[in-house]
């Protein structure tokens, strides 16, 4: 049996080289979500990080719990089948914006509507920092970024609309150098009952030189009064925004209201829940209603040997039902 233990950020912490570009927004996400699992006082050893691939594919080497590199836009199907074999643990997933909205975008839309409880995060760059930088599916179209040859001809997929519509009932945006405001957003989306989704606006200062930290922090357009930056980035909760569902007479209209909200980008640009939904039941639940024994006796507690060491799975038994005859 493991211990309880004491926790603080360096337990999260790990020893393996870091090889991130120097700058780079993957650092403030890294930091917000250890920060966030010691504020919560999880145990490392029920917290699994899953990743797909991209330079956020690195993230689970960094963070001392167990940790699951996976494939190319594949990092949903792993992280939903540990949280559901095991429903015990902490489940996050990462990956890049090309990740996750494009070789992965069926399993982003497919995964909103089961309402799994884990927490899936988006490193938004705009590229490929991994593959040097080719155009992602969040870069705007006429946007020309330093490795591209011409202008971006493709429009961009918006992460938080499709989010909303896809089903996920905790829809928020971070900004990867505000790693306070971050580092409680991950509280809340690791807390929300259902699957949580966050979009982190994340600077790729070596492939992406159009939103870079100096224009998200508006240093090109400068008060005149008072000679100060005017940053691009605004909290949602400094407007009085509120995005939560308290009654199932308020979805449709905190729903169209958040997908509204989420188009609001350019020289200003939310970041804060746009909408939170804990009234729909989670897939687990789903589960349990018609197998009882689910929440008590998950796959992940069953016996896979008898005690003279022998499977308890009938192989044969199992294969026989799937035989085509
Ligand atoms: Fe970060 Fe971009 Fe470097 Fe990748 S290429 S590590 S996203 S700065």
């Amino acid at each position: 049996m493991v211990m309880a233990e004491r926790v603080s950020v360096t337990t999260f912490r790990t020893d393996v080289f870091n090889n991130w570009c120097p700058g780079c927004g993957d650092f403030g996400i890294l930091s917000a979500l250890q920060m966030s699992l010691a504020e919560l006082n999880l145990q490392p050893h029920k917290v699994a990080v899953f990743s797909g691939i991209g330079c956020s594919g690195k993230l689970p080497h960094y963070v001392n719990v167990y940790g699951i590199h996976t494939l190319h836009g594949r990092v949903l199907p792993f992280a939903i089948g540990a949280k559901l074999a095991n429903p015990e643990l902490t489940v996050i997933a990462v990956g890049g914006d090309g990740d996750g909205l494009g070789i992965g975008a069926g399993h982003f839309l497919n995964s909103g509507r089961r309402n799994v409880d884990i927490l899936y995060i988006i490193h938004n760059n705009g590229v490929y920092g991994l593959t040097k930088g080719q155009a992602s599916p969040t870069l705007r179209r006429g946007m020309k970024t330093k490795s591209l040859p011409r202008e971006n001809i493709n429009d961009a997929i918006n992460p938080i609309a499709a989010a909303i519509v896809a089903g996920y009932t905790f829809v928020a945006r971070g900004y990867a150098y505000d790693t306070k405001h971050l580092k409680d957003l991950i509280k809340r989306g690791i807390e929300h009952k259902g699957m949580a989704f966050i979009d982190v606006l994340q600077p790729c200062p070596t492939y992406n030189d159009i939103h870079t930290k100096e224009w998200y922090g508006g240093e090109d357009r400068k008060d005149p009064a008072t000679g100060k930056p005017v940053p691009r980035i605004y909290k949602l909760e400094s407007v009085g925004y509120d995005g939560e569902v308290r009654n199932e007479s308020e979805v449709t209209e905190k729903m169209s209201r958040a997908i509204m909200k989420s188009f609001e980008m350019g020289d200003n640009i939310p970041i804060g829940v746009f909408y939170s939904n804990p009234l729909v039941p989670t897939y687990e639940e789903r589960i349990g209603a018609f197998a009882p024994n689910y929440a008590n006796f998950p796959p992940a507690v069953q016996p896979i040997r008898n005690l003279a060491y022998r499977p308890v799975a009938k192989i044969d038994d199992i294969l026989e039902e799937f035989a085509v005859k």
